[in-house]
């Protein structure tokens, strides 16, 4: 926090040191710290109304038992987390993650993040995450939705369509929200739309299970744009073969590039020539339908890689980082420069570590944040709170267009508060501004 403290005169240690914030929280601080310490120095309602220290800590942190019983009979326990980091802007809004190295350090800082993207959607929604540190991998269905309905009985007290809507993140997709949806309706009466991915026959959106693949494309033809070219015919490196990843592939593959790897938490996969349209569509069903291991899937044309990284396999000419947090360390950055990759847009949240982007800035690469860049999903999640509340239907274009509407505004954003480093625009700064000033305008509208 130096550089804040230094270049803000500002003296925000102690309040850190209060705060004490896990590693990946400190990191998202920091990097916010950096971007928005111009503009705090340049406005004088929100050095007197102390905006930025106020959104350092969340409005509330709830912390739960989750029992169940599994399936030899035998009772789990699990944490349950909903971080309720500010409603500023609207109802707390964010997804629940499900995965064994959940801890309430990461859901700060997705929480945090949160805030800063859901501002850039422009739209009415708040920050907020949540999960749990429960594993759904090797769980059987049933084991899954006596997990969810645990879940459930606790987190429903805390949520409401006006008060805090959840979504789905890493382990929890449309089967999940099923669950966690379904043990809501039993318990409040209520069918009120208060989560968002739901499957459509209980009052999902067409279009948001595509919504931040797709998303993130879009942002990186952007980026491609604003510098005079195009995605297609570009060799495009992915990881992940998850949600955000397979339908960023699909989208990526419609606009004519070429899909050169994918990846999971085994491995990864690379595809000389690019992938087929006949191979996504089965490595769709291979992952969402069977969830199966890329280890075990074969396809033509293609190699697997045990326990590798994409970064370094292919050469290529984009990035779409779209699987987890630190998946892109400084030297993964380096063979990413080397292997002749231009364009970098986070589909994942911060899959990119502070070091990775320095090398990014460094080498003029251009590099779009997750906070802008998969920002989709979210925004079609507000559509969803839209269609619920007005009890009507979207259609998948209706929500697909409006999903390009939003990126290529939250682009503009991004352009406009942006500094230029190395002969490119630090998209990064700019949507840490872009979000703040929207943030910090209600911040000081709402008083103390
Ligand atoms: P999924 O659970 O659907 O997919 C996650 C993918 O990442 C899987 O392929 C998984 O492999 C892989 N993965 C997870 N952990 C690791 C790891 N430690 N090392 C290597 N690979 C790993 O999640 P989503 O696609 O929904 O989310 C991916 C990222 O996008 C997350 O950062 C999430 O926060 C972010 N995001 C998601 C949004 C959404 O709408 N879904 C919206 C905005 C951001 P495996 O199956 O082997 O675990």
């Amino acid at each position: 926090m130096t550089t804040m403290t230094s270049a803000c005169n500002y003296d925000l240690s102690s309040l850190i040191d209060v705060i004490n914030p896990g590693p990946l929280y400190r990191s998202a601080i920091e990097e916010v710290a950096e971007s928005v310490c111009p503009v705090i120095e340049s406005n004088k309602a929100y050095q007197q109304a102390r905006v930025f220290e106020r959104l350092l800590i969340p409005d509330r942190v709830i912390r739960f038992r989750v029992e169940w019983v599994n399936d030899a009979g035998g009772v789990e326990v699990n944490f349950g987390w909903r971080i309720e980091h500010t409603n500023v802007l609207g109802p707390y809004k964010g997804g629940l993650r499900f995965h064994p190295s959940v801890t309430e350090d990461t859901l700060h800082f997705l929480a945090y993040e949160q805030c800063f993207k859901n501002a850039l959607t422009g739209q009415p929604i708040g920050g907020g995450k949540g999960g749990s540190n429960f594993n759904p991998k090797g769980k059987s269905d049933n084991e899954v939705m006596r997990f969810c309905q645990a879940f459930m009985r606790e987190l429903q007290r805390h949520i409401g369509p006006s008060v805090d809507v959840p979504a789905g993140d890493i382990g929890v997709g449309g089967r999940e929200i099923g669950y966690l949806y379904g043990q809501y309706m039993k318990i409040t009466k209520q069918r009120d739309g208060v989560m968002t991915g739901k499957p459509l026959g209980l009052g999902g959106l067409l279009g948001r299970t595509e919504a931040t693949g797709y998303g993130t494309v879009t942002f990186a033809e952007e980026m491609l744009k604003h510098n005079g070219d195009s995605i297609d015919g570009k060799r495009v490196m992915i990881s992940g073969s998850g949600n955000v990843a397979l339908y960023a592939a699909e989208l990526a593959m419609e606009k004519g590039a070429h899909v050169v790897t994918m990846s999971d938490s085994g491995g990864s996969i690379s595809f000389e020539k690019g992938m087929t349209s006949e191979q996504l569509v089965e490595l769709i069903e291979y992952k969402e339908v069977q969830r199966g291991r890329l280890a075990n899937w074969k396809g033509e044309g293609m190699s697997y890689h045990p326990e590798a990284r994409p970064w370094s396999l292919v050469d290529a000419d984009v990035a779409l980082p779209c699987a987890t947090q630190h998946e892109v360390e400084k030297d993964d950055a380096a063979a990413l420069v080397d292997r002749g990759v231009k364009v970098v847009a986070e589909g994942a949240n911060m899959p990119c570590t502070h070091q990775a982007r320095s090398v990014f800035h460094y080498k003029g690469i251009v590099f779009g944040p997750g906070k802008a860049a998969n920002a989709g999903g979210v925004a079609t999640s507000c559509f969803e709170m839209s269609q619920n509340a007005s009890h009507s239907t979207w259609t998948k274009e209706q929500s697909l267009d409006k999903l390009t509407g939003v990126m290529v505004d939250i682009h503009e954003q991004c352009v406009s508060n942006a500094p230029m480093v190395n002969g490119v625009v630090d998209y990064g700064t700019g949507a840490d501004r872009g979000g703040f000033i929207k943030l910090a305008d209600a911040i000081v509208a709402m008083g103390v």
